[in-house]
């Protein structure tokens, strides 16, 4: 199986062949339809499987051929991660993607000077990776806006409940429009991932691998 039958733009693909990548995996060619076709998603996914792939690529895709349905200049899409490392990891794949659509992202996380980051939100993206403790931190100074988010993504959430994230998620999910796409990665079930999942996702697809 190649990623031609994935419903992938072909900015997309020129993107993946210049990766070097000839085969989704199988964690893409579970997520990719699904999340194309706009649905929530549990999946069950090691780092290593090419889940950054799964869910950045369909949602790279859904900005670029949506309108934006909320007003407003905020990000459209959050990634949630537990840590700098994986933001950073997360953003890059965003660049390495996205290279061919006109599409803008950024990573905010803490132990950096924040006036750099305001800056960057000022000027404005459609996708926004952060942890969540310098996200509020900036959601409280109002230097970012919350309330176009159309695509929420939990990456390694259970890595996050485990690192104590559990009530600056919630602050999250608080200041995201009600109507949204949400995304929960976890390499872990647990009755912790379960009750956030429930409360957060509608109709998931489930997906494991
Ligand atoms: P991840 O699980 O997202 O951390 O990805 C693990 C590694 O697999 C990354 O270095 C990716 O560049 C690589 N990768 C992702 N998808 C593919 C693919 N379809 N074929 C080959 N390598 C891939």
């Amino acid at each position: 199986m190649s990623f031609d039958s994935l419903g992938l733009l072909a900015e997309l693909r020129r993107a993946i062949a210049t990766q070097g990548y000839t085969t989704p995996t199988p964690i893409q060619r579970q997520a990719i339809p699904v999340i194309l076709a706009g649905r929530d998603v549990l999946a069950g996914a090691q780092t290593g499987t090419g889940k950054t792939a799964a869910f950045t690529l369909p949602m790279l895709q859904r900005l670029h051929t949506t309108d934006r349905i909320y007003p407003g200049r905020g990000p459209r899409a959050l990634i949630l991660t537990p840590t700098r490392e994986l933001a950073a990891q997360v953003g890059d794949s965003i660049a390495t993607y996205g290279e061919h659509l006109p599409l803008r992202s950024t990573v905010i996380f803490g132990g950096v000077a924040m006036p750099p980051q305001v800056e960057r939100l000022r000027r404005g993206v459609e996708l926004l990776t952060a942890t969540p403790g310098r996200l509020l931190d900036h959601a409280g100074q109002r230097t970012l806006d919350l309330s176009g988010v159309e695509i929420l993504v939990l990456d390694e959430a259970d890595r996050m409940l485990d690192m104590g994230f559990i009530h600056d998620i919630r602050r999250v999910l608080k200041l995201l429009p009600p109507r949204r796409q949400n995304l929960l990665f976890s390499a872990t079930y647990s009755n912790e991932i379960e009750q956030l999942a429930s409360g957060l996702l509608q109709d998931p697809a489930l997906l494991a691998v």
